[in-house]
Formats: C-alpha cells, structure tokens, sequence
C-alpha cells in the first residue's frame, strides 16, 4: 500500500483481519449475509475454486446464495446451523470439520459461530471464526500410525522372545525394577510372569553369601545385573540365584547396560540360562573320570612290574627266546601309552576341579631339558633328537623357579607329539634361548619335520579332545596332550603357540617366565 495514501478505519481493520491466522466473517443474523471476512474465511471454502463467485463477489450476498456453489455436499446442513444460532442464540462449536479441498484431499477447521446482540439483547450478527487444523490432525495421525508400528513390531519382538529358550530380563536404572521378562525367564526362576515386571529386581534374586552350594565359586545372580548399571558388560558368568522355593539355580549369565541418546546407563539387560542340570552332569562326568583313572593305574602299574621282571630274568644268562622278548616289549610300550593316556585324564580331571597346584622350586632348566630328551631317546626309535641352545654353551645354567615335573610333562607331551607325528628317522630339535635382555623368561621350542597341521586347524589343537583331520588311524590319542600343555603353560603365567605347514613340519613353542624367588612365596602360598 502506498505510504501517501490516506488510509482509514477500514482499511486497517482490514489488514489486521487478513493477517490473523484464523477465518473470520460477520454475518447478517436476519437473511445470513456476509457482511465481511477477511482471507482465511474464504480458504475455508476455497472460493478461488467456485466458479461465478469469489471473494469479492459473496459480499453482501446471503449464505443460502452462494454456499451451494462453495460447499454443494455439507451446504443445506450448515445452513440449518447458522439458522438455529441465529434464531437461538445458543453458540455453535465444532472440531476438525472436513473441509472441501479440491483434488487435494481434505482440510480440518475447528470453527465456532457466536450470535452478537445489539443493545435490546436481539441478535444481530453472527461471527464465524475458524482455525485450520490441518497440520494437526495429520501429524497426529501419523504418529498414532506410527504409534501402532512401533506397537505391532514390539508384538512381534516379544513374541519371538518368547520362543527362546533363555530367560531375558530388562531392569530400570531408576529403581532397579524389572520392566520386562519373557516367558524362559519365568519359567526359570519359577515366578510367574505378572509377578516379575514391575517388581525390583533385588527382590528376586536374593542370593546366598555362602561360595556355593554346588561345590563351584559361582558369583550371586544380583551382581552381574549391578556391574551392568554400572555400565559393565558381562558375559558367561556362571551365577547363583535362590527360587523362590529355596532351590538354587547355577545360572550362565550375560549382562550389558542400556544407554540412553546421552550415553547414560537406563538400564540393564540380562539374558540367562539355567545350567544346573549340565552342572550336576558335569560334575558326576568329573567324578567318574577321577575314579576311573586312579582304579585303572593299580592293574597297569601291576603289569609294567611284572613285565619288568620278566626283562630282568631276560638279562640273565638264560634269557627269553625272540618272541618272547617282543611280545615284552610290546607289553612294555604299550602299558607305557596307557599310563600316559591314565595321566592325561587324571591331569584333566584335577585342573577342572582345581585340584592341580604348581610346585615351585628352583631349577636349572637347561638340565631339566636334557634329562626330558635323555629319557624321549629311549622312546624316540630312528628319530634323532637334538637340543639346539641359542646363546649358551652346553654347561650353561638357566635358573629358574618353575614346577619341574609339569615343565617336563610339557616337554615330554611335546616331544612325544613331534616324534608320532612325524617319519621314522626323521630329526627333531628341541631349543632353548635366554637372552640378557629378558633374563627372566626363556623360550623354548620342539621343531619336527612331520605331517604338520592344516592351516585352518592351527587355532584349534589347543582345545580339548581336538585332533586334527591330517591324523591317519594308527596315530592315537585322546587329544588332550596340547590342552594339558596349554594349561600347565598359562598357570605357568606363560604362552604357547605353534607355527606349521601341513607336510612339512611344526615348531611348538613355550615362553616360560622364569621366576624371582621373592615374588614367588606369594604364588606359592596362594597355591597351597
Ligand atoms: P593327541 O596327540 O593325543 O591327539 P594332543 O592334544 O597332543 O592330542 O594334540 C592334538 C592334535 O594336534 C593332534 O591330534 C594332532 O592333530 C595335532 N598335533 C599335535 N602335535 C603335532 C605335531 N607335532 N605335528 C602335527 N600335528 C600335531
């Protein structure tokens, strides 16, 4: 508008009316005419559109004129609503009327119509007023769309964690309540599901003090789900947990803590299982496997006697005759495997009940070495074994504090597997190497030329019962020899590993930390 211009009443009462974000418009209350309206009125019935009327030409024209043409579908129903207010006076109030939008689906006003009465109390107009609540609505039906999304996806989550054999539980960080189980986790612990939501989670898992009932240090069940509010991730803890019926459940637990956008902990989710049974199996599997193999060492120990005396009688001037002597030392080979394969399992079933402590004194390592090749010679047929010390000569001393037994257990497990898995004839070197730099650790290692392991079963001979698939049938073993050897290394506070190629060769290697004395005292207690 030109700023010269004179501008009256009107006009600004005008350019305030269209600039209000609502629909306004004054009607006549005797004949319904529109006496004024301002630009959101006309929205309203999208006047653009009707054809022969438009914004400037329905001024001064009753409703009943025009509507039909702007609103043909709701037209006589709206009519009879402006009647009745102006006749009654009782206002009239509607919310999200759908609106006529052409080709453009629909829009939503809240709009009310108000008698206005002159002095004498008659009504005189009527005043429309109307806000577009289009964006509103749509929002709003979209998020109660998406609303139920999220509700049938949840349906779903729930129904599929409902089918795992694990118990999961969620657990509010604000008060520790359980927000969430599925159908395992009630039927592990016993309570029903109702009981365990909304319920603290401390209440259920009131745990025993005591270090186990089932003979194992298992930690209380409330402790994985502590370190997980703290923000801990936890998995396999093998946990106890008291039903409510006083049993106890050795639990495998997992737990990790739930973040919020922040980062901070909201909670904790712990998924579970109940291993008691496995446990008890385990245990009973234990017991026989150390029953067994002691019942089974007095016969054996009876046979290498006797086979012992018959050697000697064969070192008298008599002697035995050839067949005799073969079938002797068959006797004696092979009572020696057996009393191998007895010790394994022995050995086995004492570090899973932790029953095998190390034995530390001070050794001379290079001396314990020699002995363990003098005493493989014996065994080791047309193999020829060499000690290779790197850095030393042969009367060279390697102190250390180790269990000699179980380094010679190592050695001899590892010899023995260079010497059946690889030619008759063929040279197996075993090393040792102490530098000035590392005084206290010594690497040792077992090299043969044999069949070697495959490539991708490297990582695996180390693990209980594993034999690798290169093994012909005359090759036997138990597969637990690298398990033992693994063992005994770590508790050592040492390592192992291998490097091989299959048909060529394997170099099994030991880095033993040889132990200051002061150090040790404290290890030896602790072992005792
Ligand atoms: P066992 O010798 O009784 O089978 P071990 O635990 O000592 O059990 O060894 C596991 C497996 O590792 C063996 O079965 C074999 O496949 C492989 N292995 C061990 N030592 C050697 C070696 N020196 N050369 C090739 N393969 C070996």
């Amino acid at each position: 508008m030109d700023s010269q211009t004179p501008v009256t009443m009107d006009e600004y009462a005008r350019i305030i009316l269209d600039h209000v974000a609502a629909g306004e418009a004054l009607f006549d209350a005797r004949d319904l005419r529109l006496l004024a309206a301002n630009k959101l009125f006309y929205r309203f019935f999208e006047m653009h559109h009707v054809p022969s009327w438009d914004a400037e030409t329905v001024i001064g024209h009753p409703l009943t004129e025009w509507l039909p043409a702007a609103n043909p579908a709701d037209a006589a129903a709206l009519i009879v609503i402006f009647r009745s207010v102006a006749e009654t006076g009782i206002p009239y109030q509607t919310e999200e009327y759908v609106a006529p939008v052409l080709n453009r689906g629909q829009m939503y006003w809240n709009w009310s119509l108000h008698p206005v009465r002159n002095e004498h109390g008659q009504i005189v107009q009527l005043i429309f007023h109307g806000s577009d609540v289009t964006a509103y609505v749509l929002a709003r039906r979209q998020h109660a769309r998406l609303h139920a999304a999220v509700e049938d996806e949840r349906a779903r989550f729930r129904a599929i964690l409902d089918q795992l054999p694990e118990g999961i539980l969620l657990v509010e960080a604000t008060d520790g309540n359980i927000s969430y189980a599925n159908a395992s986790a009630a039927t592990i612990l016993g309570i029903p599901v109702q009981d365990l939501v909304g319920v603290s989670f401390h209440q259920h898992a009131r745990s025993h003090s005591s270090n186990d009932v089932h003979d194992r240090i298992a930690l209380p069940w409330n402790f994985v789900v502590i370190n997980a509010l703290l923000g801990k991730t936890a998995s396999s803890q093998e946990t106890v947990v008291v039903k409510p019926d006083g049993n106890t459940l050795i639990m495998l637990s997992s737990s990790a803590p739930l973040h919020n956008e922040e980062g901070s902990v909201t909670g904790a989710v712990i998924v579970f299982q109940d291993i008691t049974a496995q446990k008890m199996i385990e245990r009973q599997k234990n017991a026989f496997l150390s029953l067994a193999s002691h019942e089974l060492r007095t016969p054996i120990t009876a046979i290498m006697g006797f086979a012992e005396i018959l050697q000697l009688i064969d070192a008298q001037e008599e002697g035995l005759n050839p067949i005799s002597q073969r079938a002797i030392a068959q006797i004696v080979a092979q009572s020696d495997q057996l009393t191998r394969l007895i010790k394994e399992m022995l050995d086995l079933t004492r570090l899973e009940n932790a029953e095998l402590s190390l034995d530390y004194t001070l050794h001379d390592l290079h001396a314990t070495l020699k002995e363990v090749i003098e005493s493989q010679e014996i065994t080791a047929g047309e193999h020829s074994i060499r000690l290779a010390s790197k850095g030393l000569i042969a009367t060279d001393k390697v102190m250390g504090y180790f269990d000699e037994q179980r380094v010679m257990q190592i050695m001899n497990n590892l010899i023995s597997n260079a010497i059946k898995y690889s030619p008759n004839g063929s040279k197996i070197e075993v090393g040792l190497q102490c530098t000035p730099e590392n005084p206290d650790e010594a690497l040792i290692w077992v090299r043969d030329q044999g069949i070697g392991i495959p490539a991708n079963e490297v990582h695996l001979i180390f693990q209980r019962f594993h034999r690798a698939s290169n093994l012909n049938k005359s090759m036997s073993g138990l597969g637990l020899g690298l398990y033992l050897v693994k063992e005994l290394v770590t508790r050592h506070e040492g390592r192992v590993w291998v490097e091989s190629t299959e048909g060529e060769g394997s170099t099994f290697y030991v880095l033993l930390p040889l132990k200051k004395e002061r150090h040790l005292k404290r290890k030896t207690y602790n072992h005792k």
